[in-house]
């Protein structure tokens, strides 16, 4: 469970990027928020896995303030919180495998990494992970030869490695067509149903957050705006 208290976020220049956010996601739940460019979408969600720093407030993950985190209990924290970026963020010239595993071992310039030395466990997870998103034939192939959907699909994969609790996506179709947006939409709402873990996607499309989302959190000048279930929305639009 994520509990935002009086979560408020203040960049160093002034920005007002949270004000006040209170709102609970339980466990399970796949969250779609909404919101025009700079309405604190990505800055509620790089608060979760402390990516960014909220200025107030406690922020708590599993009944735990991650406000104060350092150290070794950040690196939990980010190992339960799975991150889907709008760039895929692959390390380009790395095959599919080795930026899938990074999900399980780290980056991919680990020794394991570098002497492909992977044990038996660490191969497997990789490839059922990728099978997931139905990418494990491109396991060999270099992160750059794969299209844009397909570089998406093996981040995806990489967080499936990690095992997490959580997957916190930030704009993940941004960068994609329709087609292939709603490609990935599908299967990430398909691992939150069959693996339970607890979703929360920033998209800037209403149209698209209200055909995958179960609750739809709509976000303004760093404050929510709307939260409830997606066929409210319709019901207002
Ligand atoms: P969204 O994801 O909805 O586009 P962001 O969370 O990125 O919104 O941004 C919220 C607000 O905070 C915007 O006004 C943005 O310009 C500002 N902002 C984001 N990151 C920084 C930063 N590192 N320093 C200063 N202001 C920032
Ligand atoms: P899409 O139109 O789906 O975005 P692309 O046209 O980029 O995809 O790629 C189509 C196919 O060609 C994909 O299966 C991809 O793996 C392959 N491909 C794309 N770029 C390269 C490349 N530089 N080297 C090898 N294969 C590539």
């Amino acid at each position: 469970m994520i509990e935002f208290k009086d979560v408020s976020l203040v960049y160093p220049n002034g920005t007002q990027g949270l004000k006040n956010i209170n709102v609970t996601i339980k466990d399970g739940e796949f969250v779609v928020i909404v919101g025009l460019s700079g309405a604190g979408k990505s800055t509620f969600i790089r608060s979760i896995n402390r990516l960014v720093t909220p200025t107030s407030g406690s922020l708590l993950v599993d009944n735990e303030d991650i406000l104060t985190f350092k150290g070794k209990d950040l690196r939990k924290l980010r190992t339960k919180t799975g991150m889907i970026f709008q760039n895929y963020n692959l390390v380009k010239r790395s095959s599919v495998l080795k930026n899938v595993l990074a999900g399980r071992l780290g980056h991919v310039g680990t020794v394991r990494s570098i002497l492909n030395m992977y044990s038996k466990e660490d191969l497997s997870l990789a490839y059922e992970s990728l099978k997931r998103v139905n990418i494990e034939e491109k396991i060999y192939n270099r992160a750059d030869e794969l299209s844009g959907g397909q570089q998406q699909r093996v981040s995806i994969a990489r967080v499936l490695t990690q095992q997490p609790k959580y997957i916190l996506a930030d704009e993940p179709v941004a960068s994609l067509d329709p087609p292939t947006s709603h490609q990935v939409m599908t299967y990430l709402k398909k691992i939150n149903k069959e693996d339970g873990i607890t979703t929360i996607v920033n998209l800037h499309f209403i149209d698209m957050a209200m055909e995958y989302a179960d609750r739809i959190i709509g976000m303004r000048g760093g404050e929510i705006v709307f939260d409830g279930p997606a066929s409210e929305v319709s019901e207002k639009t």
